[in-house]
């Protein structure tokens, strides 16, 4: 202990101490960031800061969590985190760039994005010996929840949609988790969520209500720093545009806190500008950047993308501030420019379900209405396997010709 401080309300900035059990601001309901001593942490580290080499997984980046080590050595818990940056060169040609990048965060080891805050937060329920740990989920974050819990044996409640595509649905049930499919939107099962943890004392992982999500998502920008500053690409991190896809908002206000970190800690001058990408069809935070202001007002979400469809954002206010102060911005995505991202993306080798891909159809809108160009130095997140929505990847492409097994129906296909 000792880097852990406490928390301060993202709103009215109140601060409150490290062992109050506290999720959101008691006063106003905001979003609580977490406080670290970094100075704390400069000393600890020394002269050479964090190594450039160390586990392949987040907790290479122990030294700039909140939490103690987990331990689950030998186990998937130990290798969320640390995923493959590509560099596709027939997607950079497609779309006359130069310099692209996606890092794919499908190769987690529940396959998305959420396994970051998941394992982030065990390591907080093992610290505080919370028994059970609870979350609201449209699929994803459960599955990371759930696996991350299997793997050291802790127990996990899952309340998702009952909409939930049925890859996510069966992963929460393999890993072993208590699963309730609420029949209701994901705003639904999440108040559900919220009640059930203080009626039975769960320990709650909500995105966006539980402040330690964000910490473990964060890892995602100390990544992003690390193949920076070995791969020395000839430009600086603000020169970079990062595109992210958005829901809740809280995976770009989790990768805005990691560069926030490294600044203050000195390491990094400026942070890439963040670009979020919503869906047209559930893009609440969108609206607040489009208008200017941080009020974030409800909407009624329908896409294709179920990660990212949610009425009512839980981390708005800070997911407009990522972009507002990074220099950054936000683009919509209709469903169908999300249906051809999943084929490009495809093409490249690169498998994402609805919500992975939408950032590089923001991308790709960008290139569209002309603000980004050959001259950017553009990196991308894909945030989610296409396995997890085998559904809506088959919207994406042509259906397979179905032959009689005979040369002559081979001959007759390939002809046309
Ligand atoms: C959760 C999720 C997102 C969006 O993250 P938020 O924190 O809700 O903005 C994007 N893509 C995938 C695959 C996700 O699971
Ligand atoms: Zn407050």
């Amino acid at each position: 202990m000792g880097k852990f401080t406490g928390y301060q309300c993202s709103l009215c900035g109140a601060e409150y101490p490290p062992d109050q059990p506290i999720y959101a601001c008691p006063v106003d309901g905001g979003n609580l960031d977490v406080l670290l001593d970094l100075h704390h942490v400069r000393l600890q580290l020394g002269a050479g800061g964090l190594p450039q080499e160390g586990e392949p997984g987040l907790w290479r980046y122990l030294p700039l969590l909140p939490v103690d080590d987990p331990g689950g050595r030998g186990t998937p818990l130990r290798l969320a985190g640390w995923t493959p940056v590509f560099e596709p060169a027939s997607l950079a040609a497609e779309l006359g760039l130069r310099r692209l990048w996606i890092k794919d965060e499908s190769h987690n080891p529940t396959a998305s994005f959420k396994d970051r805050a998941s394992a982030v937060v065990i390591a907080r329920a093992r610290q505080i010996g919370a028994e059970v740990v609870v979350t609201a989920s449209t699929g994803n974050a459960g599955a990371a929840l759930a696996g991350m819990a299997a793997a050291v044996g802790h127990k996990a409640v899952i309340f998702a949609p009952r909409s939930a595509p049925p890859a996510k649905v069966a992963q929460l049930l393999v890993y072993g988790a208590t699963v309730l499919l609420v029949d209701g939107s994901y705003d639904d099962a999440f108040d559900l969520t919220i009640q059930a943890s203080e009626a039975f004392g769960w320990y709650c992982r909500n995105t966006g209500y539980n402040p330690f999500t964000a910490e473990g998502k964060k890892t995602a920008a100390f990544e992003v720093w690390d193949w920076h500053r070995k791969t020395r690409p000839g430009f600086a991190l603000s020169e970079m545009k990062l595109f992210i896809s958005v829901g809740d908002g809280n995976i770009i206000s989790g990768i805005h806190k990691g560069f926030k970190d490294l600044q203050a800690l000195g390491w990094i001058e400026a942070p890439p500008q963040l670009i979020g990408v919503q869906a047209e069809g559930s893009a609440a935070i969108a609206n607040a950047y489009a208008r200017g202001d941080e009020r974030i007002i409800p909407v009624q979400s329908t896409t294709i993308a179920d990660s990212i469809s949610v009425d009512l954002p839980r981390d708005g206010v800070r997911a407009v501030r990522a972009a507002v102060q990074t220099g950054g911005r936000y683009v919509l995505v209709s469903d169908a420019e999300i249906l051809s991202a999943i084929a490009a993306l495809g093409k490249a080798g690169l498998f994402a379900e609805p919500a992975g891909a939408t950032a590089y159809a923001g991308l790709v809108k960008a290139i569209g209405e002309g603000w980004v160009g050959a001259d950017d130095a553009v990196f991308v997140l894909n945030t989610g396997s296409g396995l997890k929505d085998v559904r809506a990847a088959m919207q994406a492409v042509k259906e397979a010709p179905v032959i009689k097994p005979s040369l002559d129906a081979v001959k007759s296909v390939i002809k046309s």
